[in-house]
């Protein structure tokens, strides 16, 4: 059944091969490679400014993350693949080097040292080198034998080789920082494949403007191929006939228009996509599965100002031994242009106790005392909060929680889903988001060529 139509007698008309709704990462990255592969590629912004929660903003004179802040893998990051692979130029990030993290284990701190790093936090942890052992030789086999089921949490998982707590907090911390969400709400296998995505890749790396690097360089490659990003024009319909999608209808500058396309992409989430294209074209059983699966993972994120860097290295000092496990950094040690003068920036993010049920004031009050007890000089040092931020419902960590993801293919043919709602097993967040981006880009190609061709 098609979406009911909006009135267009005086509706602009248009032809492309690909629309792309949403200019987010994983948006941008499947537009750039289609784009420099020949494909007329038109990507759809409702915000003024493109890239979603993969950008940075100037606030107050301070460069700002709208919420992703690095290239996760580095330069194995499918971001910086896909910039390589579209020639785009090269990019001048940096990364923490070394220690890339420290570790607040009962009080102490402890550097991650290049080699050996798990097995030597879990032994300052536990002092017990049998329980260190055992849950090494664990995690050995689930990442080379055999994977976990994603039916049990990692923390359930965790359990059966130990119940110390400090080893618990470690990766918990973990957790919450790389995915949003907590150790009993992740399934252990997608745990064991994340860890497996990171083996033998480069460490993280930050541009010198932040993330509007990237996504400048991917908007530039699409344009250069003849492609279009439009920023201020939201997509009201996809338009869908005898289960193929045919258009899209949208609105820009006060004016309605219906762009047809032989492929629309969206970027904004399996949930609004199903919104977009008419409940109505969707079998119950994929209704159910976006309806039980999709929930989005949520993020505490803080940035204060402060007259000294709170840390003295540019990595992330983890704190598994505070009422939530936080991570903290200072991205001014890195690029202290990010900072006016004589300024610089604290970063502390951390999860709810709960994604799925909890008080966000509770939440913020337990923070600050988080807050106070790791830095007690934060007010002496002229700390203030710059931006406080609870990424969750529409504008979350992630829209999927690990390991609950859809797939790319929707039911209805020629439309795709690509994003945080989408990620490959294994990928995480605005990488997952990517992969998802370049992994359709190569299902396209292998499946329809661009007109003239
Ligand atoms: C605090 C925080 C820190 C993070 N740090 C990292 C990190 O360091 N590294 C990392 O890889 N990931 C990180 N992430 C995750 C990362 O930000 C996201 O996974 C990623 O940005 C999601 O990208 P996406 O492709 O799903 O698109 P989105 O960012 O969701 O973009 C979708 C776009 O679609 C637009 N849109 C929506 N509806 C419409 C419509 N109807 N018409 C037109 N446009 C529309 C939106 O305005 C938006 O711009 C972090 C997340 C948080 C919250």
């Amino acid at each position: 059944m098609a979406a009911a139509r909006l009135p267009h007698s005086k509706m602009g008309k248009m032809k492309t091969d690909i629309v792309i709704i949403g200019s987010g990462i994983g948006g941008l990255c499947a537009g750039a490679l289609l784009a420099h592969s020949g494909y007329k590629t038109i990507v759809l912004e409702r915000m003024p400014i493109a890239g979603g929660r993969y950008t940075s903003v100037k606030y107050k004179g301070y460069t700002v993350p709208t919420a992703s802040w690095m290239l996760l893998y580095g330069k194995d990051d499918p971001v910086y693949k896909t910039l390589q692979e579209v020639g785009a130029p090269e990019i001048e990030m940096r990364g923490a080097g070394t220690p890339m993290a420290r570790y607040r284990i009962s009080g102490n701190i402890y550097d991650w040292p290049e080699k050996g790093a798990l097995r030597y936090l879990l032994s300052v942890a536990s002092h017990d080198e049998d329980e260190v052992n055992r849950v090494m030789t664990a995690l050995g086999q689930a990442m080379s034998e055999e994977t976990p089921s994603n039916e049990i949490s990692f923390r359930d998982w965790l359990f059966q080789y130990t119940r110390n707590e400090a080893i618990h907090s470690i990766f918990q911390a973990q957790i919450a920082t790389w995915c949003g969400m907590n150790a009993d709400e992740l399934p252990a296998g997608e745990f064991i494949r994340a860890l497996l995505s990171f083996r033998g890749k480069s460490d993280f790396r930050i541009p010198k403007n932040g993330l509007k690097d990237i996504i400048d360089a991917l908007e530039k490659v699409i344009k250069e191929n003849g492609g279009e990003v439009w920023k201020l024009t939201a997509v009201k319909q996809i338009v869908v006939q005898d289960g193929e999608s045919r258009s899209i209808i949208a609105e820009r500058n006060g004016n309605e228009m219906e762009i047809e396309a032989s492929v629309v992409i969206s970027n904004i989430g399996p949930k609004k996509t199903i919104e977009l294209a008419g409940v109505g074209n969707f079998s119950e059983s994929y209704l159910r599965e976006v309806n039980e699966k999709v929930r989005p993972s949520v993020g505490m994120d803080y940035l204060f100002i402060t007259d000294k860097p709170l840390l003295d290295f540019p990595g992330t000092l983890y704190t598994t031994d505070t009422r939530r496990k936080v991570s903290w950094s200072v991205p001014t040690m890195m690029w202290p242009e990010h900072a006016p003068n004589g300024k610089h920036l604290l970063h502390g993010f951390a999860v709810p106790r709960s994604t799925l049920d909890y008080d966000p004031k509770e939440e913020h009050d337990i923070f600050m005392q988080d807050l106070m007890d790791v830095f007690p000089d934060f007010k002496k040092c002229g700390g203030q909060l710059l931006l406080r931020r609870n990424f969750c419902g529409e504008w979350p960590c992630t829209r999927a929680w690990q390991g609950y993801d859809v797939t790319q293919e929707t039911p209805i043919e020629n439309l795709y889903n690509v994003g945080d709602g989408a990620k490959p097993e294994g990928w995480i967040v605005g990488s997952g988001a990517a992969e998802s981006g370049r992994i359709v880009a190569r299902k396209i190609m292998e499946r329809i060529k661009p007109w003239g061709r």
